[in-house]
């Protein structure tokens, strides 16, 4: 049996949509493999910010709700819910939920939205760093998680798939702790691989219709790819998307750490695929964001990785588009960011390269440049 399928679907059209999320599921041995009637089942969106939905940055309303009304189909309870960056209360859902078209899409599909913000607890066995995790208590409103994420661009992982997508079942202010407590990247890999190993999504949608390239996972530009990618593996998924935007397994940090610790497969070659042609949704000039060299990155090899907290490019901000929101500021995991009168300024010192602020910037008025070093390095 297939581990991921891939589909075409050109546009946001509800009837092409539905076909190809049937395909897709027949693909991989049809809807009884995964839930059963009368189960309560989360679809863990992606609702990374407050964006209109033809920006790319989030789940698509449409994609959200053509997935609700056949898990409906198949007796089930739908129940849609992300805990995004910032604030995890009720009026930060209520926003969101209205500006991303999820209400919406909800409401047409006769679906729950989530408004349980309570965190719990939990112990985490399979962890490797994370042996113990606060988790979203919506997780223990259902019986089932699907995964229904976004592909993109990420300004820290390079990539954001089905296993980044599990970082929302983190609660909001709890995702800044994670970020400070591992701020390598391959040490927040293996972290988001162990929340992702206890969310455990039994099913896992990508939404690459329209994908978002440049300066992910909200400050980039729409991608057209025509593709849906399902899978029950969330490495496999994560690998074969990756491919599709010119990324190979060493360049992600969440997949090489997943190969390390025999999860996940070496490259996109070793996945079982059923459905399309993978070759024809490749891109060959997908960009990444602006700071990202993940070729020479992988050039440098251990070095490079040793050397990270230096040669990692810093933020900049950009006080023309600054509204002095201070969102930045409330979102910064480390503390380096203080407010100078109506305009932020960042400590570098303090500075974990994290890039919170820049996804949390509504304006995106914060760019990230490469090192003094890495400039240097670039040139040689
Ligand atoms: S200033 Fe930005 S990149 Fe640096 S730690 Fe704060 S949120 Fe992360
Ligand atoms: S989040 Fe963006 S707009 Fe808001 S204060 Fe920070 S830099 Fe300015």
């Amino acid at each position: 049996m297939a581990t991921v399928s891939l589909r075409a679907c050109e546009q946001y059209e509800p009837e092409r949509l539905r076909e190809a999320m049937e395909e897709a599921i027949r693909d991989l041995g049809g809807w009884k493999a995964f839930v059963s009637p009368g189960e309560r089942v989360l679809l863990k969106v992606n609702l990374v910010m407050n964006k209109a939905p033809d920006l790319a940055a989030t789940t698509h309303p449409l994609f959200v709700e053509t997935l609700a009304r056949l898990l409906q189909e198949q007796g089930c309870e739908v129940l849609i819910g992300d805990s995004p960056g910032g604030l995890f209360n009720q009026e930060a859902l209520r926003r969101i939920y209205k500006g991303t078209g999820i209400q919406k899409a909800a409401e047409r599909a006769g679906a729950s939205l989530n408004w349980n913000t309570e965190a719990m607890e939990v112990e985490n066995p399979q962890g490797k760093l994370l042996k113990h995790l606060t988790q979203t208590a919506m997780l223990a409103d259902v019986d089932k998680v699907i995964s229904v994420s976004k592909l993109k661009t990420h300004g820290m992982m390079t990539f954001t798939g089905a296993v980044k997508n599990q970082f929302g079942t983190v609660p909001g202010t709890k995702k800044a702790e994670y970020h400070f407590r591992m701020p390598q990247s391959a040490d927040f890999a293996d972290a988001l691989i162990d929340i992702c190993l206890a969310a455990h999504p039994v099913l896992c949608w990508m939404d690459g219709i329209v994908a978002m390239e440049g300066n992910g996972p909200t400050g980039g530009t729409p991608r057209k790819v025509g593709v849906l990618l399902a899978s029950e593996n969330p490495f496999d998924l994560d690998l074969l998307a990756s491919h599709l935007i010119g990324l190979e397994r060493e360049q992600v940090p969440t997949l090489e750490q997943a190969y390390r610790r025999g999860l996940g497969k070496a490259s996109a070659a070793e996945v079982e695929k059923a459905g399309e042609d993978p070759e024809r949704f490749v891109q060959k000039d997908f960009r990444m964001p602006d700071h990202i060299d993940p070729h020479l990155m992988r050039k440098l090899g251990p070095v490079g990785r040793t050397l990270e907290s230096w040669l990692r490019p810093k933020v900049k901000f950009h006080h023309d588009r600054c509204v002095g929101c201070r969102a930045c500021y409330q979102n910064c995991p480390a503390k380096a960011i203080t407010m100078e009168g109506r305009y932020p300024a960042v400590h570098y010192h303090q500075c974990i390269r994290c890039y919170c602020c820049q996804e949390q910037c509504p304006k995106n008025a914060i760019t990230v440049h490469e090192s003094k070093i890495m400039k240097l390095v670039n040139r040689l």
